[in-house]
């Protein structure tokens, strides 16, 4: 095969290894903010820092970035860690940036006594005002030349509990006329009286992200900080905390490098975990996990393997431009996946009774079928074949177009593996509804082919009516009936694009009987109908499945 050419990243890696700048050593992190579960562009930067690291046989940090208190929780700690290692990837060190807490606010003194940063008084709305915009510059704080004795003295009282939420903060002092908003002398640490999840109330200051974020980089000798490219213009702001460590005290070197990439976008869904927030508590979902959801535990549950997302997260490639991908190649992943890996079975969605009149019950017979056509080490199952028959409303019309192979009056199709049947008669309720298809089959085609090597193209799914297992079956599609619903007209709420019928509930479905028995997670091919998933729901003799993608590939680009 091709050598795969290198992207900007290992680029990067390759000649920092080369020029022997951590001398060698690859250690990337994963840094999440406990504030949501995970969705599938921070699957791409899970493949991308562990990819990475495990590349040049390096490792990887999990940082829980747990530096707000207010948003934060324990619940998203777990589903975080369960969603990393359900995509395969096992983390070196797990640490919260909220365990540097200390360190932090030591570093941050120590900033303050070098006259690098500041308390200010002013108000969220002056600091604001004075800070001016990307047309005037900022005006300094009337604060901003408090000695160091004074600020320390502060900072410790902020500490100790002496001052209001919201009365003071300490600030960089960096830049008031940089054409760098974020070196205006950037917020480090404002007073909040917020309970933190894992620090409690220890502490009544907490920092801001672009300070703890880097320090905490730093601390755990992180050689390449990956993050998204709307960080591209806090990298200075990133370079200057690190570096105002002039004496060498806090950090060992080289500092870590930030490297931004492109953000993942999906279509026909929303990625921030604000708004798929929302969707959970407007009820617009069942959850964090509905198959809908574009989070990782959402796909998890329709069906999606590790290995799809992965191999998703490899054909999107690493961007410096943003970029939206196609649901239809996520989709395209999946079912690559599954056509070589899941079982055939057969399961009739919406059930159209059937039967053969010119069958008794002691002909009924069973039909060895083989669980995948191209891989005999998957083996057979036998299934019952009976006078009453379920297929798929589907499968049969009663005025048939042009190139209709499936049942009609008087057509002549294949139940797969079992026998030709002929449909002589169709039965109506008063309403004229199709409620039951007569048919007469050929006992000299058992086995799916006549003696007479008449053709018949058409092969139908089918079950056993008494031994099919009563089912629900979900068909999902896109949440959003817009590409990108972030993409609406002034005054419009980007929740009047959400599809009324992403959700398809079919209560009747009849599946073969050894369905009774899948477990929770299990994954089928349903012969001519796509690839199902067991839910969580499902009961013993009650199986709930997904359908987690059709079997036509839409995706052509
Ligand atoms: P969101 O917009 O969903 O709130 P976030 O960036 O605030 O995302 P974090 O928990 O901070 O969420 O993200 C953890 C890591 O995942 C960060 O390094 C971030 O850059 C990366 N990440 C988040 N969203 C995406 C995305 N859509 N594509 C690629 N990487 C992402
Ligand atoms: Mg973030
Ligand atoms: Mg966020």
């Amino acid at each position: 095969p091709e050598p795969k050419s290198l992207h900007f990243i290992e680029e990067i890696v390759e000649a920092d290894r080369a020029s022997g700048k951590h001398g060698g050593r690859v250690l990337t992190r994963f840094p999440p903010e406990p504030n949501g579960y995970l969705h599938i562009g921070h699957a791409k930067s899970i493949c991308l820092n562990f990819g990475l690291a495990k590349a040049y046989g390096g490792a990887t940090n999990l940082r829980f970035d747990d530096t707000n208190p207010v948003k934060e929780d324990v619940e998203y700690v777990d589903s975080i860690r369960e969603d990393v290692q359900w995509l395969g990837f096992q983390w070196k060190g797990e640490h919260y940036a909220s365990d540097y807490f200390p360190f932090l606010y030591d570093y941050a003194e120590y900033l303050i006594q070098q006259g690098r940063a500041y308390v200010c008084d002013l108000t969220e709305a002056e600091i604001r005002e004075y800070r001016g915009n990307f047309h005037t510059p900022g005006r300094p704080s009337p604060y901003r030349d408090r000695s160091p004795d004074e600020n320390l003295d502060l900072f410790r009282r902020m500490k100790a509990g002496e001052f209001p939420d919201g009365s003071k903060v300490l600030r960089a002092k960096i830049d008031m006329a940089s054409g760098n908003m974020n070196l205006r002398d950037p917020l480090m640490y404002r007073i909040r009286r917020a309970h933190h999840h894992r620090t409690g109330d220890d502490w009544c200051i907490y920092p801001m992200y672009d300070y703890a974020h880097g320090v905490s980089d730093a601390i755990e000798t992180i050689t390449h900080s990956i993050c998204t490219l709307e960080f591209e213009d806090h990298r200075p702001l990133y370079e200057w905390f690190l570096e105002q460590d002039v004496e060498g005290k806090f950090f060992q070197r080289p500092l870590p490098r930030q490297i931004e990439f492109a953000r993942l976008n999906l279509t026909y869904t929303v990625m921030s975990k604000r708004r798929l927030l929302q969707l959970v508590q407007d009820g617009v979902v069942r959850g964090w996990d509905d198959p809908r959801m574009p989070t990782i535990c959402g796909l998890r549950r329709r069906g999606y393997t590790p290995e799809a997302v992965r191999a998703f997260a490899e054909r999107v490639g690493v961007a410096k431009r943003d970029m939206v991908a196609d649901v239809g190649l996520l989709e395209f992943c999946i079912r690559e996946d599954l056509e070589k890996r899941a079982p055939r079975r057969m399961a009739v969605l919406r059930p159209l009774k059937v039967v053969i009149t010119n069958m008794t019950e002691a002909e009924a017979f069973e039909v060895e079928v083989a669980n995948h056509p191209d891989d005999p080490a998957m083996g057979t199952r036998k299934l019952p074949f009976t006078r009453e028959l379920f297929i798929d409303q589907d499968d049969f019309r009663e005025e048939a177009p042009r190139k209709w192979f499936r049942l009609a009056p008087g057509a002549e199709v294949r139940l797969r593996g079992a026998c030709l049947v002929t449909c002589k008669e169709v039965v109506k309720d008063a309403a004229g509804a199709v409620m039951e298809l007569r048919c007469e089959w050929d006992p000299a085609s058992r086995g799916g082919n006549a003696p007479d090597g008449r053709k018949v193209k058409g092969t139908l799914h089918w079950v056993s009516a008494a031994h099919a297992v009563k089912a629900e079956v979900r068909l999902y599609e896109a949440l959003f009936t817009q590409e990108d619903p972030m993409d609406v007209a002034e005054g419009q709420d980007w929740k009047t694009l959400l599809n009324p019928s992403s959700l398809e509930v079919l209560a009747e479905a009849r599946l073969e009987p050894g369905l009774a028995e899948a477990r929770p997670g299990e994954r089928f091919q349903f012969e001519r109908t796509g690839y199902f998933a067991v839910d969580a729901d499902s009961q013993p003799g009650r199986p709930v499945f997904n359908r987690t993608v059709g079997l036509k590939d839409s995706w052509s680009k």
